[in-house]
C-alpha cells in the first residue's frame, strides 16, 4: 500500500488545488462583477464544478476499490475520468514538491493494477494481448523479432524467448514493439479485451492512460544496464499476470 499512497495523496492534493482554484475563481470575480460577465463566470465555475464533483466521485471510486479489493462498477466512467484528466496535474503537482516522475509512475501502476485486479471476469486467451518493448532483446542478438516473434531461436541469452514460451504455451497474442505507434497498431488490429504490458514506468503510464477504459495489467522491466538497453523482467510476474485474465479458462 506505501507505494499506492504516494500517487493517491498526490491526487486527493490535486482535488484540493482544483477546488482552491474555484473558490479563488468565486472570491475574486464572481462577487464583484456585474453584467454579461458575471453570467459567463458562473457558466464556467458550474462546469469546473461539475467535473470537480466527477473527479472526486472518480476518487472515492479508486479507494473504495483498493481497500474493499472489490470491483466498484457504478464508478467505472468517473474513475477513468480521474485517472486520465489529472494525470498531468498530478505529475506538475509532484514536480513543485521534488518527487522524481519515476517514483508517482510506478505507484500509479501499482495503483491501476490493484484496480484491474480487482475486476471480475476472465477472458479467452485470444482476448489476451502481451505487449513487450525491444529493449528486451539482448542488443547484439540480430533476429528481427519485432516484425515476426518467430525468428526468435529461444536462445536463453534474453527474456524474451521465455516470454514467448509462457504466450505460446497459454496461447495469448504477443507483440513486440519498437514504440507507442505501433503498439497503438497492435491493440488495433487485435482488439484484445484486456492487455499485460511490460515496459519502463514512463511507458507503462501512458499506455495504461491511452487504453483506457481497456484494463492494462503493467509488469515493469528492470534496467540493469541502464534504460532501453538489454532490460530484463521476471517472467514469474508475467505469467502471473497473464493467468489473472485467463485462469479460468485453461
Ligand atoms: S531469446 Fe535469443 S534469439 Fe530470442 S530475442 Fe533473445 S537473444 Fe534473440
Amino acid at each position: 500500500m506505501a507505494k499506492k499512497r504516494l500517487y493517491l495523496g498526490l491526487l486527493a492534493g490535486t482535488m484540493i488545488f482544483l477546488s482552491g482554484v474555484l473558490i479563488y475563481i468565486w472570491l475574486s470575480f464572481f462577487q464583484h462583477d456585474a453584467g454579461a460577465f458575471r453570467y459567463l463566470l458562473f457558466i464556467t465555475v458550474a462546469f469546473i464544478l461539475v467535473g470537480l464533483a466527477v473527479v472526486t466521485a472518480g476518487f472515492f471510486g479508486i479507494v473504495l476499490s483498493l481497500l474493499s479489493e472489490k470491483d466498484v462498477v457504478f464508478l467505472h466512467k468517473p474513475m477513468n475520468y480521474t485517472f486520465s484528466l489529472l494525470y498531468p496535474v498530478v505529475i506538475w503537482l509532484g514536480k513543485i514538491f521534488k518527487i522524481a516522475q519515476d517514483k508517482i509512475q510506478c505507484s500509479f501502476v501499482e495503483v491501476n493494477n490493484q484496480l484491474v485486479r480487482s475486476k471480475q471476469g476472465r477472458l479467452k486467451p485470444e482476448k489476451v494481448l502481451v505487449l513487450l518493448p525491444h529493449c528486451l532483446q539482448a542488443v547484439e542478438c540480430s533476429k528481427r523479432i519485432t516484425t515476426r516473434t518467430e525468428n526468435c531461436v529461444r536462445c536463453g541469452n534474453c527474456p524474451v524467448g521465455g516470454i514467448l514460451n509462457l504466450c505460446n504455451h497459454y496461447g495469448v497474442y504477443v507483440k513486440i514493439a519498437t514504440g507507442g505507434t505501433i503498439a497503438r497498431e497492435a491493440v488495433k488490429k487485435i482488439q484484445p479485451q484486456a492487455i499485460v504490458a511490460v515496459a519502463c514506468e514512463r511507458d507503462l503510464t501512458s499506455g495504461i492512460l491511452d487504453c483506457i477504459p481497456l484494463p492494462v495489467l503493467g509488469v515493469t522491466n528492470d534496467k540493469p544496464n541502464g534504460p532501453c538497453f538489454n532490460t530484463q523482467v521476471d517472467l514469474a510476474e508475467v505469467e502471473k499476470a497473464i493467468l489473472f485474465f485467463i485462469a479460468e479458462a485453461v
